[in-house]
C-alpha cells in the first residue's frame, strides 16, 4: 500500500489501526452481555504457547476496546477523525461442518478472532479498514491474518502462517486491479466515437480487483503477524516482563522485533485516568534480508516516534501517539481509549471520568 496515496487523516486512521491492531486489551462495562462474558472470563484467557523460551500470547475471551482517533493541531484544536474498535473473541472451532463429530479430539477445539476495525472520513475520502487475525487449532495455517480496506479505495491482503510439510512457512497474497479480463462489466465507454470500448485501465473499484498468485517463503519457528504481535506485547506487559523479542511477518517480509518497557506515567482519557507504561519498539530486518529498518517505520507510517501506552497490570492499550507522514505534511495523531468491556479485572482507572479530586 502506498501511504501517500491515502488522504491524510484517513491514512492516520488506517495506520494507527495497523500499528496497534495487535495490541489489544480487554473490557469492563456491565451490560446485557455481562453474564456470558463473566462466565467466559472464569475460564481465563486463551493462551497460545509458542515453544520453549518464547513469550506466550494471551487472548481475552470477549473483549471490546473503542478508541477515538484525533489529530493534534495545536491552537486549531484536536478534531476527531475516526474511531478504532478492537475486539478479541474465543469461539468453538469446527474443522469442517460436514465432518462434524462428537469425538473427543474435536469437541473442545477453540479459535481466537482478534480484529481491529478503523473507520474514518475526511473531506471526500472515507475509509473502513478491518485488520484481523484468527488463531486456529491446527499446524497450518495456525494464524490467518487479513486486511480488508473499503471506501474510496479497496484492497485485500491475506497472510497464512504455520508449519507446512517442509517446516514453518508464510504464504502471502494480495489483490490488484484486474488486467484486461473478459468481463464486459469492466469495460469503459470510449472517449471518442472512433474508439472501441476497452477494459478499464485502472480504478479503485472493489469489483475490479482480483487475487494475485500467492507466494510462500520459509520462516523461523513461531513467527507472528501484526495483530498477534500486539497481543504478544500486551501479554509481556501483563506478565510483568521487561522485554520480549520475536520475528514478525508483514506481507511477505520478515522483521526482528524487540519490545521493552519504557517510561511510566498517567494518562487521562474519556474512559478514565489510568496508570500507563510505554512499550518501546525496536525493529530491524533479519540478517539475511537486506531491507532497511526505516522501511518498517514507514510502514507503520509513524515517523520515528510512535508511543504505545499500556496499562501496566493488564496490558490494555490506553493510548497511542505518533507522527504520520501524509504527503507534504506530517500529522500528529492521538488514539485514545473511550470505552472498554471484557477487560481483565486488573484493568482499573485511577480516577473515573467525571470524578474530581
Ligand atoms: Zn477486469
Ligand atoms: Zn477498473
Amino acid at each position: 500500500m502506498n501511504l501517500h496515496s491515502l488522504g491524510a487523516p484517513a491514512a492516520a486512521i488506517a495506520l494507527c489501526a495497523l500499528a496497534f491492531g495487535a495490541a489489544l486489551p480487554q473490557q469492563i462495562r456491565p451490560g446485557p452481555a455481562a453474564a456470558p462474558a463473566s462466565a467466559n472470563a472464569k475460564r481465563g484467557p486463551f493462551v497460545m504457547e509458542r515453544g520453549e523460551g518464547r513469550q506466550p500470547i494471551r487472548f481475552p475471551r470477549n473483549e471490546e476496546l473503542v478508541y477515538d482517533v484525533s489529530l493534534s493541531l495545536g491552537v486549531l484544536g484536536s478534531p476527531t477523525v475516526g474511531k478504532v474498535t478492537l475486539t478479541s473473541k474465543v469461539e468453538p472451532y469446527h474443522r469442517d461442518e460436514s465432518q462434524r463429530s462428537d469425538s473427543a479430539d474435536t469437541a473442545d477445539l477453540e479459535q481466537v478472532i482478534v480484529a481491529a476495525r478503523a473507520e474514518g472520513s475526511y473531506a471526500v475520502y472515507s475509509v473502513e479498514e478491518v485488520i484481523s487475525t484468527r488463531v486456529l487449532p491446527q499446524v497450518f495455517p495456525r494464524l490467518v491474518h487479513s486486511t480488508v480496506q473499503k471506501g474510496t479505495e479497496n484492497r485485500r491482503r491475506e497472510l497464512l502462517l504455520g508449519r507446512g510439510p517442509d517446516g514453518p512457512v508464510a504464504t502471502y497474497r494480495s489483490d490488484g486491479h484486474c488486467k484486461k479480463c473478459d468481463d464486459r462489466a469492466h469495460f469503459v465507454k470510449p472517449t471518442w466515437p472512433w474508439q472501441d470500448a476497452h477494459h478499464c485501465d485502472g480504478c479503485k473499484r472493489g469489483e475490479h480487483r482480483v487475487w494475485r498468485e500467492p507466494r510462500s517463503k520459509p520462516t523461523p519457528d513461531a513467527v507472528v503477524d501484526m495483530v498477534s504481535a500486539v497481543m504478544l506485547a500486551r501479554t509481556m506487559v501483563e506478565q510483568g516482563r521487561a522485554d520480549a523479542s520475536f520475528t514478525l511477518v508483514d506481507r511477505d517480509k520478515l522483521w526482528e522485533i524487540e519490545l521493552a518497557r519504557g517510561r511510566r506515567g498517567r494518562r487521562k482519557t474519556k474512559a478514565g485516568e489510568f496508570d500507563v507504561v510505554e512499550v518501546l519498539l525496536n525493529t530491524r530486518p533479519p540478517e539475511k534480508e537486506g531491507g532497511k529498518s526505516e522501511e518498517f517505520v514507514g510502514l507503520f507510517g509513524l515517523h520515528g516516534s510512535i508511543s504505545i501506552w499500556m496499562h501496566p497490570e493488564s496490558g490494555v492499550p490506553v493510548a497511542i501517539t505518533g507522527l504520520v507522514p501524509a504527503g507534504p505534511i506530517t500529522l500528529d495523531v492521538v488514539i485514545e481509549l473511550v470505552r472498554f468491556s471484557g477487560t481483565s479485572e486488573a484493568f482499573r482507572s485511577v480516577v473515573k471520568p467525571g470524578d474530581r479530586r
